[in-house]
């Protein structure tokens, strides 16, 4: 769910020797959404820990995961986790619920500076925090320019399947150093959809298309400060 998300990923550095962090939303406690006994916290474990073995497949590159067991971690945990990894890209995987229950597809996130922000920074003359702004931008920029790629791939992959592009503030992506998109892979709270993503076949080839997609662009290095 993304209100849930706004708290992550702030305060990232850059420091470039591993490809990838896979989140795999919440856990323990914080059960995400759910439907019918099926939780969100579950179910994107379970996509991680699945990617994991179809990337090792496609590559040697390091691909660390936030946890690999159910367990709760706070947003300030997350955040300092994935810094202290040190990871070009970050993927947090989830799924989605909606009282709108035709509501269904996959929707990919990046982020983007809210106004407000550069308002207040410009009025203190941050200079340093400008800067800073900056080259997040860039950042967001490149996280554009990846999840474009990626919803093309996937509507080439599932071509009756919607991916919707969306650009937040979301605070997770805000000051990160490094390329970041949230994927709401499918609605649980959409019969169809729900039977969709608990399906292997599905879940396979939603995650090879994600997989490919990152080892195409993992010769790509980022901007360095
Ligand atoms: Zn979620």
């Amino acid at each position: 769910m993304i209100t849930w998300l706004v708290l992550l990923f702030s305060g990232l550095t850059l420091r470039a020797e591993c490809l990838l962090v896979v989140d795999p939303g919440h856990g323990g406690r914080d059960l995400g959404t759910s439907t019918l006994q099926i939780r969100e916290k579950d179910l994107a474990l379970s996509y991680a820990k699945r990617f994991l073995e179809i990337w090792k497949r496609l590559s040697s590159k390091e691909v660390r995961l936030t946890r690999h067991e159910d367990r709760f971690i706070s947003p300030e945990k997350r955040r300092e986790l994935i810094a202290n990894f040190g990871c070009q890209n970050v993927i947090s995987l989830h799924f989605n619920g909606s009282v709108i229950r035709s509501r269904w597809g996959t929707e990919i996130y990046f982020g983007k500076e809210t106004p407000s922000e550069w308002k207040e920074r410009l009025e203190e003359w941050d200079y340093l925090n400008i800067l800073a702004q900056f080259k997040q931008h860039k950042y967001h920029q490149e996280s554009a320019r990846w999840a474009m790629k990626l919803q093309r791939q996937l509507a080439q992959v599932f071509p009756e399947r919607p991916i919707r592009l969306g650009r937040l503030p979301l605070t997770i992506l805000q000051q990160s150093q490094m390329r970041g998109l949230v994927i709401e892979i499918g609605y649980l709270s959409n019969e169809q959809d729900r039977l969709k993503v608990l399906d292997p076949q599905f879940r396979d080839l939603f995650l090879e298309t994600l997989a490919h997609n990152i080892v195409a662009q993992s010769g790509k290095d980022l901007p360095r400060k």
